[in-house]
């Protein structure tokens, strides 16, 4: 295991902003981990756990250790007449992950084409993209308890998936970055009795364009990159992590007393009285889109995602970012009421 002091976590966030690590450690091999957690010195408590960096912000220098997750691996566990049991381990590139199962002809995963990030911090928000989520096609994973170093293994129910949600968020024990556990493999069932996922509407305009009602899941998964690439800015070429803020939900009233003054609000009433307010909408119309403040900016595209405007010399920092953010959830609340909050994990 290789440890390295005071070490740059620019290159280790897709936002690529600066700051630095007190210790970071890269994890090549689960079974290690184990033996790592019961030697003395080990605090559980003083811990991050990184993958590809790309749902996190860094608002200053990192002082517990990092853990790196680096462990790479991918293989069928298991074929059978109905389906493929496939295996990934946590470093893996989520993205190479799901291309390499389509290579194989083990279709399922085309919809979560192209989200950033790892295997391992897949289950973490049990991410969802186009009408699909990770819980639809998860098997089990194992994850390491940080506390006493048992390797579990847990299936969907354990998990407890949600909405961006699992236990793995909720049992969040002390600090951002720091949970009980540690995913290092995750399993996925791909039934081999495929169906489409194109119940979204940017999919069904595609349908519609295209004439092809019966696309491949080769096809959905070329729609879904070229959807992402025209909405969302690389994060190889422009820093950010995504949606920046959450849609927030208001009370039925609320929602008409803001309609009432502003017509024109995106807005998306839910099953349980609530309404779903469009962040990007509040954002734009409190015209922030395509601003910059310091070197951290508001992307001309979509206002919902904030983006690294530093350079070489001038790198951005996390205190940039977040007094943009500062900035625009004060200009939010002033005209509409409503406290957008903050979507990637504060570190
Ligand atoms: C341009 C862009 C588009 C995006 N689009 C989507 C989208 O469509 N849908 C969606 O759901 N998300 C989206 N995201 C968010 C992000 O890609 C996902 O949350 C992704 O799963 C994060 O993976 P990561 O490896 O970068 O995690 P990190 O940012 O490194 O970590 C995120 C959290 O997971 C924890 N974690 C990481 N690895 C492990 C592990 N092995 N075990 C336990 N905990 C771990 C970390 O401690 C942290 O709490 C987008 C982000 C960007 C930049």
């Amino acid at each position: 295991m290789l440890v390295e002091n005071n070490a740059a976590l620019q290159p280790h966030n897709t936002f690529g902003i600066a700051a630095q690590a007190q210790r970071l450690l890269r994890l090549r091999k689960a079974e290690l981990l184990p033996d790592l957690v019961r030697q003395p010195g080990w605090c559980a408590e003083r811990l991050r756990v990184l993958g590809g960096g790309s749902n996190i912000v860094l608002t200053g220098d990192v002082e517990p250790l990092v853990l790196k997750i680096e462990m790479l691996g991918r293989r069928l566990l298991r074929e059978t007449e109905a389906g493929y049991l496939v295996e990934a381990d946590a470093g893996e590139n989520w993205h190479d992950f799901v291309a390499w199962t389509l290579d194989r002809g083990w279709y399922g995963l085309e919809n979560l084409a192209l989200i950033p990030g790892t295997v391992g911090a897949a289950p973490v928000q049990n991410i969802g993209a186009y009408g699909l989520e990770l819980q639809d096609r998860f098997h089990s994973l194992d994850a390491v308890d940080l506390h006493s170093g048992e390797v579990h293994n847990l299936d969907a129910a354990q998990c407890r998936f949600g909405y961006r949600d699992s236990v793995f968020k909720c049992e969040r024990t002390v600090a951002p970055g720091h949970g009980r556990w540690l995913i290092t493999r995750v399993r996925f069932w791909l039934p081999k009795r495929w169906q489409p996922v194109l119940g979204y509407l940017e999919l069904e305009r595609k349908v519609a364009e295209t004439g092809l009602e019966q696309p491949t899941a080769r096809q959905i998964f070329d729609w879904v990159c070229q959807i992402r690439r025209a909405k969302l800015p690389d994060p190889a070429v422009i820093g950010n992590v995504g949606s920046f803020f959450q849609n927030p939900l208001v009370s039925r009233e609320q929602c008409a007393e803001i309609c009432a003054r502003h017509p024109a609000v995106v807005h998306y009433p839910l099953p349980d009285g609530r309404v779903k307010l469009a962040a990007g909408w509040l954002i734009e119309a409190c015209g922030w889109k395509g601003q910059t403040l310091g070197r951290a900016g508001v992307y001309e595209k979509q206002a919902l995602v904030l983006v690294n405007r530093g350079d070489a010399y001038q790198p951005c920092s996390g205190a940039d970012v977040m007094a943009l953010a500062t900035a625009i959830q004060a200009s939010v609340l002033e005209r509409f009421g409503v406290r957008l909050e903050i979507e990637p994990e504060l570190w």
